[in-house]
Formats: C-alpha cells, sequence, structure tokens
C-alpha cells in the first residue's frame, strides 16, 4: 500500500511517502520568514505553504520513486494547528483524492506524534500496547496512556504554556533567534546544569506548568543584566544548561508518578522537543535507574513532518476509516 502524507499544521510544509509502514520518503520546506520576526506569523505561513506544497509534493513522489497513479490513499493533518496552514493542506488533499479517486485520511497531529513509533525502521524497537508517551512539543505537553492505534487517553497536560514555548522564550529573553530550542540545547551542552538554581512550580497530579518558571528566568536575567550588562553573554551556557536542567526534572518528575500511578513504564517521546539532547539522555538513564523500557525517536521523525502522518494513515487505511470531502479542518481537536 502506498500513501501520500501531507504536514502543514504550523509553519513546515511536509510531504512524504510510505510503502506499508515504511518511509519512502520524507521532505519538509521549511519557512525561514519567520525568523525575522521571532514567531510563527499565521498569514505568512499559510502563504507559504501554497507556494510549497506542489513542489513539496512532487519532489516527495519523485523521491519516492513512484507515479502518483500508484498511491492508494492521501492523508492529512485534520488538526490541531493554525487553521489557515490546516487549510492548505486539507484542500490539497481533497482535491488529490478526488481527482485519482483514492480513500482520503484524516489525521491528528498529536497522535502522529505519537504513533510516529510504529514508523518500520532498522533497528528500531517498537513499543507494544500499552505504554506510556510523553508528547512535548510547540503547543503541547502531555502525558497520554497508549492502549491501542486508537486508544488514547490524555492522562496529564500543561495548565498554562507547553514546554516547547519555556525553550523558545528562554531564548527570546537570551537574544536567541527563532525556534530557540535546539540552540539552548547546543549551549547547554557546553554549561554547567547546577550553575544556576530555578525553583519547580508546584502543579498537583500529572499536569504540568511552564509560565511560572518562564517569569522565574526572564527576572532572573533582568536583575542580573542590572548588575552586570554583559551577564548573558558571560553565562550563556551556564543559564541554558540551567534551565534545560530544571524542565528536565519537572518533566521526569511527572513521568516518574505517571509510571507510579499506571503500573505501565513503558516510556515513548515524541514531539519536537524530543530532539533535545538532554531530554534524550536523561530518558536512557531512566531504563538503568528506574528499570523503564523508553522509546526515543529518530531526530527527523521528533519535530514536525510528514513521515509521522503517513503511518496515522496507513492505520487508518487498513481500518477502513476513510473521510468524505467534507470533512473539516480543527484548529484544535481531542482524540
Ligand atoms: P504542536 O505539535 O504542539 O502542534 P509544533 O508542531 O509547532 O507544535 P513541533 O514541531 O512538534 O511543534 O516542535 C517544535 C518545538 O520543538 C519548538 O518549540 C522548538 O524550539 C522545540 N525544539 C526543537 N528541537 C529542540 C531541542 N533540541 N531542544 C529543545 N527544544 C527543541
Ligand atoms: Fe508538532
Amino acid at each position: 500500500v502506498y500513501i501520500l502524507a501531507i504536514e502543514s499544521s504550523c509553519d513546515d510544509t511536509a510531504a512524504a511517502v510510505l510503502k506499508n509502514d515504511k518511509v519512502l520518503s520524507n521532505l519538509v520546506a521549511r519557512q525561514s520568514i519567520h525568523e525575522e520576526y521571532g514567531g510563527v506569523v499565521p498569514e505568512l505561513a499559510s502563504r507559504a505553504h501554497q507556494q510549497n506544497i506542489v513542489p513539496v509534493v512532487d519532489m516527495a513522489l519523485k523521491k519516492a520513486g513512484i507515479n502518483k497513479k500508484q498511491l492508494h490513499g492521501i492523508a492529512f493533518t485534520q488538526g490541531p494547528g493554525l487553521m489557515g496552514s490546516l487549510l492548505v493542506g486539507s484542500s490539497f488533499a481533497k482535491s488529490f483524492s478526488m481527482a485519482l479517486n483514492i480513500p482520503l485520511l484524516a489525521v491528528n497531529h498529536m497522535q502522529a506524534h505519537i504513533l510516529a513509533h510504529f514508523i518500520d525502521e532498522e533497528g528500531y524497537d517498537k513499543p507494544t500496547f500499552p505504554f506510556l508517551a510523553l508528547t512535548i512539543s510547540g503547543g503541547h505537553t502531555q502525558i497520554v496512556k497508549v492502549s491501542g492505534f486508537f486508544e488514547m487517553e490524555i492522562i496529564g497536560e500543561t495548565t498554562d504554556d507547553a514546554v516547547g514555548e519555556a525553550f523558545d522564550k528562554t531564548a527570546k529573553i537570551l537574544g536567541l533567534p527563532y525556534p530557540g530550542g535546539p540552540l539552548i540545547d547546543q549551549f547547554a551542552k557546553e554549561g554547567n546544569p547546577k550553575a544556576f538554581l530555578f525553583t519547580k512550580p508546584n502543579v498537583d497530579g500529572l499536569n504540568f506548568s511552564f509560565s511560572g518558571l518562564k517569569t522565574q528566568i526572564l527576572y532572573f536575567v533582568q536583575k542580573n543584566v542590572a548588575l552586570n550588562p554583559n551577564f548573558i553573554e558571560e553565562n550563556k551556557a551556564d543559564i541554558c544548561a540551567s534551565v534545560q536542567n530544571i524542565i528536565i526534572k519537572i518533566l521526569m518528575d511527572k513521568l516518574k508518578l505517571a509510571v507510579e500511578e499506571t503500573g505501565i513504564n513503558q516510556i515513548a517521546i515524541g514531539g519536537g522537543v524530543s530532539a533535545n539532547s538532554g531530554i534524550r539522555n536523561t530518558l536512557k538513564e531512566a531504563e538503568t535507574k528506574y528499570g523503564w523500557k523508553t522509546y526515543i525517536p529518530k531526530f527527523e521523525y521528533t519535530t514536525d513532518n510528514a513521515a509521522m502522518i503517513g503511518i496515522v494513515g496507513y492505520q487508518k487505511y487498513l481500518h477502513n476509516q476513510f473521510e468524505n470531502t467534507s470533512v473539516v479542518s480543527k484548529a484544535r481537536i481531542e482524540f
């Protein structure tokens, strides 16, 4: 079965071709325009999607070495995401499925971040159900109990900012360009994670909160810059390492609680922030430290990509979960 997948929920236009659960091509057209604005500008994102979508799909098919007539289905991101961005992907997918007379498969972006683990890769062990997924991205922070491909229950989530925002806003405070998460990761490698102490927010149960941490970091930096204008430059690596350290602690605390409460000790991470090397290392260590089995996706399947949309599309195809062309994009959706 050949599936073409489109992802256009935010600022990257992505297309992939899968043969069953294997990825034949997986392309992303990044939109650098947003860097100038320090964040994603929705209006500019949808325009760029319109320019990029046809060439990206074309290239994905070429790279996969197949003709569009060989496709069995077309998967697209239904939501959550920016409405103007989602509409470009869904309109394209609808037209393409009509023209080729093949099934249309609507995919939940957050489920896709989780199910990316089921992409068949040589040497990659897939999780077995049930497992816990920690989905950490630019817009979400969730702990999900995953009992089957489409049986998911959110057992904890952020009550305010997402963890990706905590990274990006910290980067902004330090004068780093958007998106700053990967840069903090890079600087943190050279720094001392215990150089500066930040406190964890007090949130009951499995929920998270990151807005207080952001304010704490802002006041900390402002106070120190007032005393020494070169404070950021002189301490960049240590600040990044310390911030990353507290974020990892917050995530690990809740994961430990989730394992305790559910009795499930298989942990899979997903979403853009799971590209973070500190988080990846800490989770690997948890295997020996706590006896967990952890699943860490390949980098290209962590940040937004179409291969993850394709793997969900493939599962939907197998289960005959097709949509007709009246299906609507949704800026927010639950599972
Ligand atoms: P959502 O999936 O919630 O709709 P999104 O699709 O915009 O949000 P992703 O592409 O999944 O988000 O993730 C982007 C986020 O990941 C950004 O906040 C970015 O800074 C962060 N990120 C990417 N790489 C790293 C890294 N190495 N360390 C920390 N954060 C990172
Ligand atoms: Fe995402």
